[in-house]
């Protein structure tokens, strides 16, 4: 008889001891099945104990051990602890969670089995011409499995009414299924002859035959994609596997579609969370088997088992969403940066704004940079950057007279503007003019945001919604005005000047059904949209060759805010969606609204000058002793009783102090939104000039604050707080 320890997904940081009888086969890695309390729950097998703290009669036997897939390999448990101590969240969570849904049920996984589609004899004999003109997708399709036969996966990515025309074909009989077509030969398609830039940033990380970390830092449109085709493909020939990490917001049918357009018939699985459980785990397996070559992935995709990992390459490396907001709150990018030194490969972190943490790496040394300062496509150059003084200058509903001249003069020539507002809803709050009276949520310490469509005023952080009033509910008077700009009523605005415009607003509200978002960006790649209007979803993603022009309403919130990373995400913001213009052959210009047109922000936007802006922030970080200079930790809590999140936190400060520690310990303050969903919330930072220091401090403090009482109240440690 012996002991295992079983990793469990319940909020303790030990592991749980269990006896396996002789005939049971348990490999370290393995999910299994065991009694807890009155439950069967599945676990992880974590590691042989010689030894129990428990009597022997109360360790309860392993129910049974799940072989159905091969156990998580050594290298992946390591990750997972270190993540588990990083972070402090308990080891079990961390494991289970780093599983996709169908790993973590009790039963074995059941995949159906991947079929590839190829053309029956009647469709091999069919004169695809001869279908009518609007079945465009069912030609489509068929050309396509002339050629080869596809995955399910890869018909998706041909359209998103493939499935729909794919159900069609198969009942006609000209599409049947067959057994998977392995996918061994390694096809190039080498599009470009690289730039000198880029040739060097590929040599750099190609002769790397250790863990090393890049920065490449490339302007917009300097081809950065184009640098991990060829180190992908380098590393392909190489035998190895590629994980890309992207954006969540990036990762669609199309950069799917352009990856397996580059590499034809190499295995190539995506892992993000719109996936059906199936399909994601049956990716996951793939990509742990060694079979897919490329994996690419929104943050979750970091917890992958790659037996044959070269290299990790993780675009728009700044991009906030790599950083999980609940549960083990990881950093995708740094958890990738260790599991790259981990594994010995190379690790190319990319991006035209690289977050200060990584430039200041960079220039450090820690980080090897290197750098695209040049448009991949001559002769497209960057676009010209204007600065108006939104104080000086009339605005309708927000809109300056020169900017609506732009926008017309990019309508008389056929193409495309863009204006970019980073706020949804018709007006950001509803007021009564004749007692000041303004739209609050009732649950929240926030506006509630007039929605024009169906007259309603409803909250954007916990979701409650009222019709709007006809008076005002404090005084009777019936002036109630819309303060503010947001999507909706720059929509309206521009529609009645531009009547014969063809206006797409994307944000939130018109892309929440699924599907609409990639309809519409078909659209506006088609040229059926000659004014987008659209929050940052629309600055990411791919090019928009017609767009000429890009409008900035109204950015100088960030300026002054209270979060300090707010003008760096700005700076961010506003040059990725300058760079969607003027890509082509087509000169752009970006046109900014402020009422601070000299800030040194607008300056160095105007340069097209990231390291000036960038030497500014870290010189004012550096004195206010704030990241990348020195290392944080916030525990927040929240409750609808607020004299118990209060207790709370006092009671974790005065631990926190007696721990004889070097950390700095902050005060206990109201979170940056002190009252949502009817929950109060409050936060304690602590903070440290090194990390060691910080992770010592934590070490002791966490397990104090899992014994401080919290009755009715909800906490959390975020190591690395990206929002306060
Ligand atoms: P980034 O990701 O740096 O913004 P992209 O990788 O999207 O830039 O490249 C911008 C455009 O330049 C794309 O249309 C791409 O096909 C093209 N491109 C990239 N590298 C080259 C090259 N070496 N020669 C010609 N065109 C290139
Ligand atoms: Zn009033
Ligand atoms: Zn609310």
């Amino acid at each position: 008889m012996s002991i295992i320890r079983v990793a469990l997904d319940v909020p303790l940081s030990t592991l749980f001891d269990y006896v396996v009888s002789e005939e049971k086969q348990i490999e370290i890695g393995q999910r299994v099945l065991v009694p807890f309390g009155r439950k069967q729950v599945l676990g992880i097998a974590m590691e042989w104990a010689g030894s129990s703290d428990l009597a022997a009669e109360r360790i309860k036997p392993v129910t049974r051990v799940l072989d159905d897939v091969p156990p998580l390999p050594q290298d992946m448990l390591t990750l997972l602890r270190f993540c588990s101590d990083y972070y402090h969240f308990p080891l079990g969570m961390t494991v289970l969670s780093a599983l996709p849904t169908r790993l973590r049920a009790l039963e074995p996984v059941k995949l159906k089995q991947a079929l590839d589609y190829t053309l029956s004899a009647a469709g091999r004999a069919l004169d695809v011409a001869t279908l009518p003109k609007r079945r465009v997708v069912q030609q489509r399709i068929l050309q396509a499995l002339r050629e080869a036969p596809l995955s399910g996966a890869q018909l998706r990515n041909l359209s998103v009414s493939a499935p729909a025309a794919l159900k069609v074909l198969l009942e006609a009989g000209w599409v049947e299924v067959c057994a998977p077509v392995p996918r061994t030969a390694h096809t190039f398609n080498d599009a470009h002859a690289l730039t000198g830039e880029q040739q060097q940033a590929v040599d750099a990380v190609t002769q790397q035959q250790a863990y090393g970390c890049f920065l490449l830092h490339g302007i917009t449109g300097s081809g950065k994609t184009e640098v991990y085709v060829h180190l992908m493909h380098e590393m392909l020939q190489r035998g190895g596997q590629v994980l890309l990490l992207v954006p969540e917001i990036n990762l669609t049918p199309q950069l799917e579609n352009y990856f397996r357009s580059r590499f034809p018939d190499v295995d190539l699985v995506s892992l993000h969370s719109g996936l059906a459980d199936g399909e994601r785990a049956q990716n996951w397996l793939k990509a742990q088997s060694g079979e897919a070559r490329i994996v690419l992935g929104t943050r979750l995709a970091v917890f992958t088992p790659l037996p044959k990992l070269s290299l990790i390459l993780v675009d728009e490396e700044h991009d906030p969403s790599f950083k999980q907001q609940d549960g083990l709150r990881y950093s995708a990018r740094d958890v990738a940066i260790f599991r790259a030194s981990q594994r010995g490969v190379p690790i190319v972190l990319g991006s035209a704004t690289p977050s200060l943490e990584s430039w200041h790496n960079a220039q450090s040394g820690r980080y090897r940079l290197l750098k695209l300062t040049q448009r991949a496509v001559q002769p497209a150059t960057l676009p010209i950057v204007r600065c108006m003084d939104a104080t000086q200058l009339p605005l309708q509903d927000g809109l300056s007279e020169p900017l609506l001249t732009a926008i017309e003069s990019r309508l008389q020539r056929g193409e495309q503007s863009l204006i970019f507002i980073n706020r949804r809803g018709y007006s950001p709050v509803l007021m009564c003019s004749a007692c000041g009276w303004l739209s609050e949520c009732k649950n929240c310490a926030g506006k509630l945001v007039l929605h024009m469509k169906d007259r309603s005023l409803r909250c954007h952080h916990c979701g409650f919604q009222q019709r709007v009033p006809h008076a005002c509910p404090t005084c009777g008077d019936v002036d109630l005005k819309p303060v503010g700009i947001g999507t909706q009523r720059l929509e309206e605005a521009l529609q009645r000047r531009f009547p014969q415009a063809r206006i797409l607003r994307v944000d939130r509200d018109s892309t929440r059904n699924k599907g609409a978002w990639s309809t519409m960006r078909k659209q506006i790649h088609d040229g059926e949209a000659d004014i987008l209007i659209g929050t940052q979803m629309l600055a990411k993603g791919h090019d928009f060759p017609n767009l000429t022009l890009v409008g900035v309403i109204s950015p100088d919130g960030a300026l002054y805010s209270s979060d300090f990373r707010a003008s760096e995400k700005l700076f961010a913001q506003l040059t990725q969606v300058g760079g969607r213009a003027g890509r082509a052959d087509k000169a752009g210009e970006v046109i900014v609204q402020s009422a601070f047109p000299n800030h040194p922000l607008f300056q160095s936007l105007r340069a097209h000058d990231y390291e000036s802006w960038a030497k500014t922030l870290l010189a004012e970080r550096s004195l206010a002793g704030l990241p990348p200079f020195t290392f944080q930790a916030l525990l927040s809590a929240e409750s609808k009783d607020e004299q118990s999140v209060l207790k709370f936190l006092h009671q974790a400060s005065e631990t926190a102090v007696q721990i004889q520690s070097e950390v700095e310990i902050y005060g206990v303050v109201p979170a940056a939104m002190p009252k949502r969903a009817n929950h109060h919330r409050a936060q304690l930072l602590v903070q440290s000039d090194a990390r060691k220091k910080l992770q010592a401090f934590l070490r002791i403090w966490k397990p104090k604050l899992d014994t401080l009482p919290s009755q009715k109240i909800r906490w959390s440690l975020d190591v690395d707080p990206l929002e306060y």
